[in-house]
Parts: C-alpha cells; sequence; structure tokens
C-alpha cells in the first residue's frame, strides 16, 4: 500500500526548525506536509536552553511566545550565570538574567534594555519542543506525519517527488510537493541529495555531557541558584544547567586540548570535581553522550526545488546557544520567500534571496561561536592553582578571575548583536542606498533602517509594539502622517502584494527611523527607505519581488 499527499510545501524534520517553517508557511496560506521520524510531541535530547529573543519576536508572530514563556524553569527561579570554584564552592561573579516572572519588567541587568517585545528565554528543548509541537499541530493547513521517514526524492520541471516509509506499518509514502525543505539535522539527507558538502573546523573542543538527577544538589549550593553555573578549578572545569529548576541537571564536562580520547577521563571524578561534592554524593544519570563541537557549514543551500536549514546547513559548538536561534532565522527567511512565490506575488526570483542572505550570516556566527569557545578554553586552561586559597589573597585573585569570566562571558549569555545586529548587505531583493549598515558584535548593536537590517523596534504611542501593528507581509512605516502614499500602494496593488501602510507615532520614532518612510519585510527586515516615494515604485517592487519589472517590459 501507498499512501499519497500532494501539498506546496514538503518540510522534512519536526525539530525546533522544521516546526518553525512548518508553522510560518501555513500561517501564510501554504500547505505543508511534514514528516518526523519522531512519535508526536516526543521530546529530543536534552541540548537547547538559550531562545533568543529574536526567536521569541518570531514566536510571538506565531502565537506560541506565550506558552513557551510559561513552561521551563519555575517562574522565580533565576535565570543567572553564576562562575565558582565549584558548583557547591565559593561565587567568582554573576550574570544577572531575569527569572521568567521579571523578564518583562526587569531593568539593570546587561540584557534588560534590548529594544524588543519579547526578552530571551531560558527554556531547555525537551520542554521547549512539544509545545511548538502542539502549537504547529494546530495550525490549520498543517499537516504533520510522524514515525515517517523521507527516504529520497527527484526534482523535475514542475515539483519534487519525495517517498517515505510509515516507520510503524512498513507502509509506503509518496509526496509530492511544488519545494522540499530539509530541515532534517546535523546528519541530513536532503544535505547529501542537493549535493553540499559541509566545510570547515572539524574540532573545536569536546565535550562529556551527562543529564541526571540530584534532588540534594540544590540544598548544598552556598549562593542563590542560577541557571547555568560555571566551575572553575585546577582539577577539573565544566558547568551545569538547571533544567527543572529541582532535581534535574545537564552537566558538561569540557575536555583539554590534550584530552582527545573521551574514555580517558573518569566521567564520575570530573562530575564530583565540577560540583564540588564527595564520593557520599548521590545522583542518577538519565542520559550521557559524548560529543565533538565542530564550526561546519554547507557550501551550498539550495539546489533548485530543494532548500537546507537549520542544523542540516550548519552546526556550530553552541557557544553563545546560536545553533537553534540561527536556525529559526534561516527558516523564517525562507518561509515568506517561498510563501510569496507560491502565494503569486513574488517571482522565483525571489529565491535566490536565501542562500545570498543567509550563508554569510551563518558563517559569521559560526565563527563567533568558534572563536568564543577557543577564548573560554584558554580561561578554563589559566585557572590559577590557588584559586581556592582562603584569606584576602585568595578573595583578590577570585575577585580578579570573576571580573574577566564575567566580561567575556556576558558577550554570548548577553548576545544582543547575534539577536539585533545583523544585516543582509549583498540580497539580490534589497534596495541598498549607499550607506553601511552599522557594525555588530556578538553583544553589541546598533539598531538602524540601513536596509537589509533588522527593522527597529519601538513602542507605539497607543502602547502596542511595533512588530504587533505591521502587516503579515509588507509595511509601509509612514513616519509623517501626511505624505501621499497613494501610487505606492496602488503600485503594490497592481502587483498583487499585500502591503499595509502604518502611520508609527512614537516617542523617539523620528529619530531612530531617520527616514519618512521605512518598508518592512515580511520578516521584519528593512526592504527600501526614503524621505519620498521612489520616482517608479513599481520598478522598486518589482526588484523587492525578484520578478521582471512590469514598469519596463
Ligand atoms: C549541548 C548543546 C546545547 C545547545 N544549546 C543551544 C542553545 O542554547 N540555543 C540554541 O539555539 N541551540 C543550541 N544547541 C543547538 C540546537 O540544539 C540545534 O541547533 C537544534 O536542535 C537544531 O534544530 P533542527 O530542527 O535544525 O535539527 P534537529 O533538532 O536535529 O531536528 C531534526 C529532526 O529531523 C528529523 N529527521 C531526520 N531525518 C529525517 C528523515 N529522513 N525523515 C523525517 N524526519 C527526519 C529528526 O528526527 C529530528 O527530529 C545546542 C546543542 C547542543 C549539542
Amino acid at each position: 500500500m501507498t499512501r499519497n499527499y500532494e501539498v506546496q510545501v514538503l518540510v522534512v524534520g519536526a525539530g525546533p526548525v522544521g516546526l518553525s517553517l512548518s508553522m510560518d508557511l501555513a500561517q501564510r496560506g501554504i500547505t505543508v506536509l511534514t514528516a518526523e521520524i519522531r512519535h508526536r510531541g516526543e521530546p529530543p535530547n536534552v541540548k537547547c536552553n538559550h531562545v533568543a529573543a529574536r526567536t521569541m519576536e518570531i514566536f510571538r508572530r506565531l502565537g506560541v511566545a506565550r506558552a513557551l514563556r510559561n513552561t521551563g524553569l519555575p517562574p522565580d527561579y533565576p535565570n543567572d550565570v553564576a562562575y565558582r570554584t565549584t558548583v557547591t564552592g565559593m561565587e567568582l561573579s554573576r550574570i544577572p538574567i531575569p527569572a521568567r516572572q521579571d523578564r518583562y519588567t526587569a531593568t539593570g541587568g546587561p540584557d534588560t534594555w534590548w529594544p524588543t517585545p519579547e526578552p530571551p528565554h531560558r527554556i531547555n528543548q525537551i520542554y521547549l519542543e512539544p509545545v511548538l509541537f502542539a502549537h504547529a499541530a494546530s495550525t490549520p493547513g498543517l499537516t504533520i506525519l510522524n514515525r515517517t521517514r523521507i527516504d529520497s526524492f527527484v526534482q523535475d520541471e514542475g515539483g519534487v517527488s519525495a517517498t517515505g516509509t510509515d516507520i510503524d506499518s512498513g507502509e509506503m509514502v509518496h509526496v509530492r510537493a511544488r519545494y522540499i525543505v530539509g530541515c532534517d539535522g546535523g546528519r541530513s539527507e536532503v544535505r547529501r541529495a542537493i549535493g553540499a558538502t559541509l566545510s570547515g573546523t572539524d574540532v573545536v573542543g569536546r565535550v562529556q555531557s551527562t543529564y541526571f538527577r540530584a534532588p540534594d544538589l540544590l540544598g548544598l549550593l552556598k549562593h542563590k541558584p542560577a541557571w547555568g553555573t560555571f566551575a572553575l578549578n585546577p582539577r577539573r572545569s565544566g558547568n551545569v544547567y538547571a533544567i527543572d529548576g529541582r532535581e534535574t541537571w545537564l552537566l558538561h564536562n569540557y575536555l583539554t586540548s590534550e584530552e582527545t580520547d573521551f574514555e580517558s577521563v573518569d566521567r564520575d571524578w570530573a562530575i564530583r570535581q565540577i560540583l564540588g561534592v564527595g564520593p557520599e554524593f548521590r545522583y542518577e544519570i538519565i542520559s550521557k553522550e559524548d560529543w565533538v563541537g565542530r564550526r561546519l557549514l554547507a557550501n551550498r543551500f539550495r539546489d533548485r526545488r530543494a532548500f537546507i536549514c537549520g542544523d542540516a546547513a550548519h552546526l556550530w559548538i553552541p557557544m553563545a546557544g546560536y545553533g537553534m536561534n540561527a536556525g529559526i532565522a534561516d527558516a523564517m527567511n525562507l518561509s515568506w520567500l517561498l510563501a510569496s512565490h507560491l502565494n503569486g506575488w513574488a517571482g522565483e526570483g525571489v529565491l535566490d534571496a536565501y542562500e545570498a542572505e543567509r550563508w554569510p550570516i551563518t558563517e559569521q556566527v559560526s565563527h563567533f561561536a568558534m572563536n568564543h569557545a577557543l577564548a573560554l578554553q584558554k580561561q578554563r586552561e589559566a585557572v590559577p592553582a590557588d584559586i581556592e586559597q582562603p584569606g584576602p589573597e585568595g578573595e583578590a585573585l577570585r575577585a580578579a578571575c570573576g571580573r574577566a569570566l564575567y566580561d567575556l562571558n556576558v558577550q554570548q549569555y548577553c548576545c544582543g548583536g547575534l539577536n539585533f545586529g545583523y544585516f543582509y548587505d549583498r540580497s539580490p531583493i534589497v534596495a541598498y542606498d549607499g550607506e553601511a549598515a552599522p557594525s555588530y558584535t556578538m553583544y553589541d548593536f546598533t539598531p538602524s533602517t540601513v536596509p537589509g537590517c533588522r527593522t527597529p523596534h519601538v513602542w507605539l504611542d497607543d502602547g502596542r509594539s511595533l512588530y504587533d501593528a505591521l502587516g503579515p507581509e509588507y509595511t509601509l512605516i509612514r513616519l509623517d502622517p501626511a505624505m501621499d502614499v497613494h501610487a505606492f500602494e496602488e503600485a503594490a496593488r497592481a502587483r498583487g502584494i499585500p502591503l499595509k501602510v502604518l502611520d508609527v507615532k512614537a516617542p523617539d520614532a523620528a529619530s531612530l527611523f531617520g527616514r519618512k518612510l521605512v518598508l518592512s519585510r515580511p520578516d521584519q527586515h528593512v526592504a527600501w527607505r526614503g524621505d519620498a516615494l521612489p520616482p517608479d515604485a513599481g520598478a522598486l517592487l518589482d526588484m523587492l519581488r525578484g520578478a521582471e519589472s512590469q514598469t519596463t517590459r
């Protein structure tokens, strides 16, 4: 027996990237089938903990931010990152990050000032994915086939034909789609099928990870709990993340550059050194994994009608917690491009923007993550032998180490630049105007309306977030309500381009936006700006939608 499906887009893999892509496509009116090997809502391995503000902004648009915000650590559990000699030892410094109950209102922290309606969220992937799955499963237009593996596909002029297997019944599944997107993780078969190869740095670091239950650990802490706790001492350095805020923890034991064999390091001994506990301390291993941190990028993200997103396209050591977040950014980039073309208002040329925009950004993030991992390794390996020494000398040493740890790590745990600073500077569908986008680091950024940048966020006079007021597709943001934009609206209407005109009234908007008109794309990046309408609005819109110009034809 063969089961047959026909949809516009086939998504392979329902991890966080595949689910986000599928929801966004479906919300834009596209029929989507998502195939996933795992059972319905089955949690993945314990890994990601940091959901970036930019990702939460996306989840807000998709209608799932509130449910996610209410899930994870207990509402009052500190989301701080603490640096100590051991998890139960002396504290060196602490990066303050608000608990989720205070996340929207807290002030004075290194990430509390960010111009966003949705600050970051700390939640493990084992809690995140079931919430995303439930939301996706209730999205009209989206069919999720669990326990279904896509085995192969072929492309022709009009679409893609994929075959797969229902793992439980053995039935064959056949899907006909206009496009296929591989969100099938690090071992992606779709990547292989499109002939893409990974290259970069094979080994950035080796990590022994252990997920364990230890109900007594919280009671042994000498300081306020933290979401992430780093232990630095001359015996063993590593870190622990609170998973349920009560009794489950994920511990990473970072091997030194000389330790190339996982088996050469006694896991139990290392865990006890990092925690700072003796042989009497009891813990139960739930799962364990030995893994190699890498920096790898696929040399292409597309072959005609097949695309790859997320870990299928890039893998890097999870410094700054940005693997999934970058993958979701890929998905949000590709999703509106595919939808605009499938909905008939953008040309096929619009799809060229995906690789042109996302490849350079993911390459940059991969370097940020690797360089940070190498700096951290240096810091771990330089930990002073007498860091635990009592008395004023030890105190001074710990204070100095604490400052250095804070300064380096606030960059990854409050990575504003990765969230808001990146810009698309070589896109075929952005109208550049000669001004360079502000440079950014992992930590720093400058909001800007230079085309290609994220549309800056402001709170409107009526209390709404700008992002809640934007239209679902293009929005012409007007800072001067007296400007006549009918010609622009007419040119959009003539091309079937959904366009909303939004008058923005906010105290700081005029100086922040710097132009009277700013055109925001469906993914909240700036496509064009000006102080007057463009001389040929139609030609501009044709360029932005990747279509041959109707004006010049
Ligand atoms: C220790 C650790 C900590 C991390 N911390 C963070 C963090 O804080 N923040 C962050 O952003 N990232 C973090 N990451 C990275 C993050 O976990 C990954 O980037 C993320 O899971 C990638 O999502 P994905 O959807 O692309 O792939 P995956 O999560 O791997 O999902 C791929 C899915 O595809 C399915 N699949 C595969 N092949 C097929 C097929 N042929 N047919 C059907 N289905 C298929 C799989 O079953 C799987 O469910 C961390 C990673 C590690 C290892």
